[in-house]
């Protein structure tokens, strides 16, 4: 008897406490499910991983105190997963605060968002002023920021967007710039100079004490950190030489995460299998890209790894390489190419084959090529480039080879790699050294000029 009342006991401790795990689990999971760590078929471990690595926390792919408390915990809840920001292309912007938060002195917001804006300034050269009508931008405290999960401080757009900033109206603001803020209230300062940062055209990082953290509702105030500050004139400096050198010094602050992508001084190749799955080739080693974070995929991998490891056949060191209209991926050297099969581990009978056997009319070592929208093969060599198509006769026309310069780009010869990016913008992208541009760009209110830095760009260096 006496034991079955511990047994009834044990049942109800056993079932109440069940309970309390589901409903954290469940909250878990929607936290994860609404800000996009689940996308892409992770499963929760992994999506854990990816919320931890976000934060610059130990990578456990577990729920701990840690991991909790940041689910807590107010946060950005700016667009991800571009692969490119924009930029203002006017040095003088002019922005409208539309209303106030019921806690605070207007005048108080005023001067919070003022001196945010002319931190910036620093090292943007992008002037704001206060307006009352007809502004660029707008800054707006909303009641619209409820969720059914997690707590979202502020959110903003990038430059190509307007660069609007939105601020949650329902959490507790305090003026304090500095310091520990008391539990329970937030730094309207330290928000405002975040999505202000996004206004810019910055993303999100997850170097520490950076203040584009997404975790911006911590206790203690972060400023601009030397990271922020080095990836804000990156952004904005139009000058190559000036930007090597800031690329250098970024290189230098990145080191200590990131070491080797962001300091290859160009690729060989850069091929995607779809929007998410992106692969960046030096001559001998290649890294898979996170669409999600533009950072390099943690993965349980360890980037870079070699060619042949992926690739069991493929010679050492490629020329280039691509993937073609069936999925094929494709590895040139010298003049031999390698054909792996959709499933990208299994070597096509035959090969390596010659690159004239395999592509008739195209000369041996090819600097990029890609199929491209019309699903024609393009070989770039030098300063020019071939139409390959194995369904004409001939398969490459009589007027090719044609002078690169006809693409509309300053690069008169020798690519490193070339990319038509058809399962994510539509848009063809050519690699050279340190630089890239983009074919086709026409774009109003927003700069885009090229050159820009791959480093910065492509890998969020
Ligand atoms: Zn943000």
């Amino acid at each position: 008897m006496t034991g079955d009342i511990y047994y009834v006991i044990f049942l109800v401790l056993f079932v109440v406490k069940n309970n309390v795990s589901c409903q954290e689990m469940n909250e878990t999971m929607n936290y994860l499910n609404y800000f996009g760590y689940m996308d892409g078929n992770r499963t929760m471990s992994e999506a854990i991983m990816m919320l931890q690595k976000e934060a610059g926390l130990e990578r456990t792919g577990e729920m701990n105190q840690e991991t909790e408390a940041l689910i807590e915990m107010p946060r950005c809840d700016a667009p991800k997963g571009a692969y490119h920001g924009s930029r203002w292309l006017v040095k003088d912007i002019t922005y409208h605060i539309l209303n106030y938060p019921p806690n605070l002195e207007a005048a108080d917001v005023d001067n919070i968002a003022r001196d945010a804006f002319s931190e910036w300034t620093k090292h943007s050269g992008i002037k704001f002023k206060q307006v009352q009508q007809n502004a660029k931008l707008t800054i707006e405290f909303t009641d619209s920021m409820k969720t059914t999960t997690g707590v979202i401080a502020g959110s903003a757009k990038f430059p190509i967007c307007r660069g609007d900033i939105s601020i949650n109206n329902a959490l507790n603001w305090t003026t304090q710039r500095s310091g520990i803020v008391p539990t329970g209230t937030f730094s309207l300062y330290q928000v405002m100079l975040h999505e202000i940062g996004h206004s810019h055209g910055l993303r999100h990082s997850s170097y520490p004490n950076s203040v584009m953290t997404t975790f911006i509702g911590g206790n203690e105030v972060l400023h601009i950190h030397p990271s922020d500050e080095q990836r804000i004139k990156i952004l904005y400096s139009d000058n190559p030489q000036e930007l090597s050198e800031k690329k250098e010094n970024m290189s230098r602050l990145q080191s200590t995460i990131e070491p080797s992508l962001c300091n290859i001084p160009k690729i060989s190749a850069i091929i995607a299998y779809e929007a998410n799955l992106v692969y960046v080739f030096n001559e001998s080693a290649y890294w898979l890209l996170d669409a999600w974070t533009n950072d390099i995929e943690f993965n349980f991998v360890q980037y870079p790894m070699k060619i042949s490891h992926w690739w069991k056949e493929a010679p050492e060191t490629i020329n280039t390489a691509f993937v073609d209209n069936g999925n094929h991926t494709y590895f040139f050297r010298g003049a031999l190419c390698w054909k792996y099969l959709s499933g990208k581990r299994d070597l096509a009978v035959g090969f390596p084959k010659n690159i004239s056997e395999e592509f008739p009319g195209i000369p041996d070592d090819i600097d990029a090529v890609m199929t491209w929208s019309n699903q024609k093969t393009y070989f770039f060599k030098g300063s020019n480039y071939w139409r390959f198509d194995e369904n004409e006769d001939p398969q490459v026309p009589s007027v090719y080879p044609k002078p690169l310069s006809r693409w509309g780009i300053s690069i008169s010869s020798d690519l490193d790699a070339v990319l038509y990016f058809g399962h994510y913008s539509e848009d063809t992208y050519f690699f050279k050294d340190a630089f890239y541009y983009k074919y086709g760009e026409i774009h109003e209110a927003v700069i885009r000029r090229y050159p820009r830095h791959t480093a910065f760009w492509w890998f969020n260096c």
